[in-house]
């Protein structure tokens, strides 16, 4: 799919959300900082709907999945016994001429020879000599307090999970859990990308959500199948197509270095097909480790059993920012409205809505439509996110809301002064209906819950 067009609907979508206040390019006003992106009004609303659906359906809707905040900065031991001081590396290559650093994995290998690395060692930019590779940790180092002394280094984490399972045996106690036991976690991350792009697709900032999903090793695989077709479910009911998507397992070479196995769901991004999600068996590799490295016995005993083991973990993670692009990437249409005219429209899911309502006088200069409207705009205004509007003429107000995504637009009118009813008019289909003021909220309720 990586033709003009497919490059074309990407540049629509990064334009739409500057346009409109989805992302903007973060530290603009000053020249921008190299790939970092600012969620704007509507971009909060939507990465909040995000979060917040897949927190109902792992933690809310299942009754052996509990949840964490824990911190970002951890005790730099944390990430010796993860194995991401050792192995959290990119292989880094630079150019000798005009000094820009490239990921060795991400030049072109010379076809006639795919093995000889030597082919891949000029740049792709100018031509110039490349130096050998160099070993790049992906962490972002600090310091704790007032000196950098090696001694107070910390990192930022480049994932959440370690925080879960340094967190293991605490909600384990104070849950009085039994496995199969989940503990999910949303929240930033941050990894030193040599070469981040495509939009928020790569970012060196990032969020994610986890769930950790400790078991019986002998009951790993089946967990694994079990988490596979869960999480693609997940993504049919927010509407993805599902000829986007594909699952891609990673063979051995690929695998990081804590998986025993690693299944991709992949989206047919513009650039092409890409992680939006990985699911991986970390086997007992974190629990193991941190046992022996604090010294704290993090392993379980089984009453039903009588054994005691280091439980398996079976790991769904989502970047918050790939599936929000993917979100809008598959949500963008362009059609022609009743008139012939084109329209944008962002066939979004209605729990993903941003906006799930506006209301429109249909005149500014009528005193009782305009009372009228604010007063239907008070009335709604606690139970969905609404917007109101009275600028231009009607038919620009649908396009503008189509543009982002609004379900329904409410149109206050002359008969509305009369009969007390107002016109909904739905995105998609465009079709009206009316509905009675005092009916209203039920009537929205319904649709948004079907
Ligand atoms: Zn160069």
């Amino acid at each position: 799919m990586t033709n003009d067009s497919s490059f074309n609907l990407m540049d629509k979508i990064i334009s739409l959300c500057k346009r409109r206040g989805f992302i903007f390019p973060g530290s603009e006003i000053y020249g921008g900082l190299a790939n970092s992106w600012d969620f704007g009004p509507l971009g909060v609303e939507l990465k909040n709907n995000i979060k917040k659906l897949w927190w109902k359906n792992i933690v809310f809707q299942r009754e052996e999945i509990v949840g964490l905040d824990s911190s970002i900065l951890m005790n730099s031991k944390v990430w010796e016994a993860s194995g991401h001081l050792q192995n959290f590396y990119d292989p880094l290559v630079e150019c000798k001429q005009c000094h820009n650093r490239f990921r060795l994995d991400s030049l072109p290998v010379s076809p006639a020879d795919p093995e000889k690395k030597q082919d891949r060692l000029s740049c792709p930019l100018c031509g110039g000599e490349l130096t050998s590779e160099k070993k790049f940790n992906l962490m972002f180092k600090t310091f704790l307090g007032a000196t950098e002394e090696s001694a107070n280094a910390v990192f930022l984490r480049p994932e959440t999970a370690q925080g879960i399972f340094i967190n293991f045996k605490n909600i384990l106690t104070a849950m009085r859990g039994k496995l199969p036991l989940g503990i999910a976690q949303i929240g930033k991350v941050f990894r030193n990308e040599i070469t981040p792009g495509n939009f928020i697709f790569r970012t060196r900032e990032f969020e994610q959500m986890e769930l950790e999903y400790f078991v019986n090793p002998q009951e790993a695989d089946s967990w694994f199948n079990y988490w596979q077709t869960e999480r693609l479910t997940w993504y049919d009911s927010l509407g993805l197509k599902r000829d986007h998507l594909r699952e891609r397992e990673h063979n051995l070479e690929e695998l990081a270095h804590y998986a025993k196995k690693c299944v991709d769901i992949e989206y047919q991004f513009p650039f092409g097909w890409s992680e939006l999600e990985g699911i991986a068996n970390r086997g007992d590799f974190d629990l193991k480790n941190h046992s022996q490295f604090s010294g704290q016995d993090l392993s379980y005993f089984d009453e039903k059993s009588g054994e005691k083991y280091f439980p398996y973990v079976i790991e769904p993670s989502v970047g918050v920012e790939r599936a929000f692009l993917a979100i809008l990437l598959d949500a963008y249409a362009e059609e022609h409205d009743e008139n012939g005219d084109l329209r944008v429209v962002l066939k979004l899911n209605s729990k993903l809505a941003p906006i799930k309502v506006a209301v429109f006088p249909l005149v500014r200069n009528n005193e009782k439509i305009v009372k009228k409207s604010r007063e239907v705009f008070n009335l709604i205004k606690s139970s969905f996110t609404c917007d109101y509007d009275v600028t231009g003429s009607i038919g620009r107000r649908y396009r503008r809301q189509d543009e982002i995504g609004t379900p329904f637009c409410l149109t206050i009118d002359y008969q509305t002064l009369e009969d007390d009813s107002l016109t909904i008019r739905e995105r998609d289909s465009m079709n009206q209906v009316r509905v009675k003021i005092p009916e209203i909220i039920g009537w929205l309720s319904q649709m948004f819950n079907s």
